[in-house]
């Protein structure tokens, strides 16, 4: 396996920094916003989007997160299934403007399963989606990020680590292939 590496700890703090200011910039303000991360890795992703967030507007978004996981071995599979745990969210959907916040965007699946859970809450106004990675050209259902730290070309047989402090003790991005 070899690998290369597609972002730094620098690059990542950019992308959560510029994505923080889109949001912000796209919806004036954050009024009637929450985050929804992805367990685990979009949940710190989305709390870390929350956190400079407050810092640039002085104002708190509620944060919740959604359990919702494929299987290591299902990423290579088509077709694969997201399996579905109980969600933490603690606040009401309704008119809410929900960003759903996740570490890499491949099939869209898991993300379909999360909209489905969430409006199962309630009923936002509006669900966007935000990824640190978004791998293109693997869609297989019609499902693209509103915001992303990049966007990269992969074989469908190459593997994303995406690897943060809060549980790997780095900040890095990189891919593995053959
Ligand atoms: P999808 O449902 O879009 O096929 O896959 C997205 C979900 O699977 C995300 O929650 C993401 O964490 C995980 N995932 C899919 N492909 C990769 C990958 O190459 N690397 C990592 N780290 N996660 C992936
Ligand atoms: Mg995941």
């Amino acid at each position: 396996m070899k690998q290369k590496n597609i972002l730094s700890s620098q690059d990542m703090e950019r992308a959560i920094t510029r994505i923080s200011y889109e949001i912000i910039e796209a919806h004036r303000g954050v009024e009637n916003l929450a985050l929804a991360g992805i367990v685990t890795r979009g949940d710190s992703l989305a709390k870390r989007l929350r956190t400079k967030i407050e810092q640039l507007e002085g104002e708190a978004i509620p944060v919740g997160s959604m359990d919702i996981n494929l299987y290591r071995d299902d990423w290579t599979r088509i077709s694969h299934h997201p399996i579905v745990r109980p969600s933490k969210i603690s606040f009401s959907v309704d008119e809410k403007k929900i960003i759903l916040v996740d570490d890499v965007l491949f099939t869209g699946r898991t993300i379909r399963a999360a909209m489905e859970a969430l409006m199962d809450f309630g009923r936002p106004s509006r669900i966007e989606l935000a990824v640190l990675v978004d791998r293109r050209d693997h869609r297989e259902l019609p499902i693209q990020a509103d915001y992303r730290g990049i966007r990269i070309e992969t074989l469908h047989s190459d593997t994303i680590n995406v690897l943060l402090s809060e549980h790997d003790g780095e900040d890095r991005v990189f891919v593995e292939y053959e």
